[in-house]
């Protein structure tokens, strides 16, 4: 492994990163709480989401639900709401169940051992060792996407394995202070060691920077070309009932994509009749009528395309007996209760500008 740092070198670096994040961190929420249930909550939250978005959900989300306890009694579509537009539903979803587990076996209290930890749902080795570093003040590494790119900064070496990493990483956390160490770590990625225009002029730990000595940090990690996403095609069905104008709404299986959240009929593909066959399945017959626009998003894995279609029922009703949590007539207003993705609400948008 190309990484091992002396042990001069090693404690110099841990020197001036806490130095430097004492004076320059910044004041986040979730950085004024020793609980390890909102630290939990912040890491699950900032998975692939930025902090200034996050700052307003892990609000709200706490004065929701303020403790494991309440998050564990919570109906799981009132958590979906809470986490409506922050997308990767499942980290809500995980979040639920994962509470429920720790209420059930470790009395309403999580953890701090990563065997048990690690056993909770949504929990791997990023958020274990945060949670762990940060709530506990366990020596445990973490290694995220600003970690890999200082890392590889600081050892000059374009492209370390998922393994190097966490070894370079288990090496350098002190058992003082890891949690400010991981974070500062991070930190520094987040504001200082930027993807392409890093300001090694202002970096705390410049002398000690294989990457910066070399004169083109920029190199490290060595880019990788991304392929775009590849292009799918969706089909929505917009069907009101004959009186009222009331809408059906269905909700979505629980796992996989936008799980358990609402939408208005959808399929994958262009054709429409999986879509009325799905309706039928519900006691419904429909036909499609006039096209009402399309709706494009992008999700991280995919790019979307979806066509909205008009439907209108030409015989049957939704079973009787049809479970309410699952397919339903809304008013608008009663809309905007359930738990939607961006996606649905770019659909209800155009349905909304298509209105008479
Ligand atoms: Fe990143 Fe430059 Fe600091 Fe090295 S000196 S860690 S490349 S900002």
């Amino acid at each position: 492994m190309p990484s091992s740092f002396t042990g001069a070198r090693r404690a110099a670096l841990r020197r001036r990163l806490l130095d430097w994040y004492a004076k320059h961190r910044r004041d986040l929420p979730w950085r004024r709480t020793g609980d390890p249930y909102r630290i939990w909550l912040s890491e699950a939250m900032l998975q692939q989401t930025r902090v200034e978005t996050v700052i307003p959900y892990y609000q709200r989300f706490l004065a929701r639900f303020p403790d494991i306890e309440a998050l564990a009694d919570a109906d799981e579509q009132d958590v979906l709401k809470a986490w409506e537009g922050l997308g990767y539903y499942s980290r809500a979803r995980n979040l639920k169940r994962a509470a429920e587990q720790v209420v059930a076996e470790h009395s309403g209290q999580l953890p701090s051992q990563a065997e048990d930890l690690d056993a909770l749902p949504g929990i791997g080795p990023y958020t274990s060792g945060a949670i762990r570093s940060i709530a506990f003040g366990q020596a445990a590494p973490v290694v995220d996407g600003n970690v890999k790119r200082v890392l590889s900064r600081w050892l000059a070496e374009p492209a370390l394995t998922e393994r190097e990493l966490w070894a370079a990483a288990a090496d350098l956390v002190p058992e003082a202070a890891p949690g400010d160490f991981n974070q500062a770590l991070m930190e520094l990625g987040a504001t200082v060691c930027l993807p392409r225009a890093p300001l090694c002029l202002t970096c705390p730990v410049r002398p000690l920077c294989n990457a910066s000595a070399s004169g083109q940090p920029e190199n490290f990690p060595a880019p990788r070309k991304k392929a775009p996403p590849p292009e799918v095609r969706a089909l929505s069905g917009l069907l009101r009932a004959q009186r009222g104008g009331r809408l059906l709404m269905l909700r979505r299986p629980s796992r996989g994509l936008l799980g358990g959240l609402w939408e208005i009929p959808s399929v994958a593909g262009d054709a429409t009749e999986p879509l009325i066959e799905q309706l039928d399945s519900q006691g419904l017959r429909v036909v499609a009528r006039e096209p009402l626009g399309e709706v494009r998003h992008v999700f991280t894995h995919r790019a979307l395309t979806l066509r909205v279609v008009a439907l209108e029922r030409v015989a049957g009703r939704l079973r009787a007996g049809a479970d309410p949590d699952q397919a339903r007539w809304c008013t608008r207003r009663e809309i905007e209760a359930l738990p939607l993705s961006r996606l649905m609400q770019k659909v209800l948008a155009l349905v909304d500008g298509n209105s008479p």
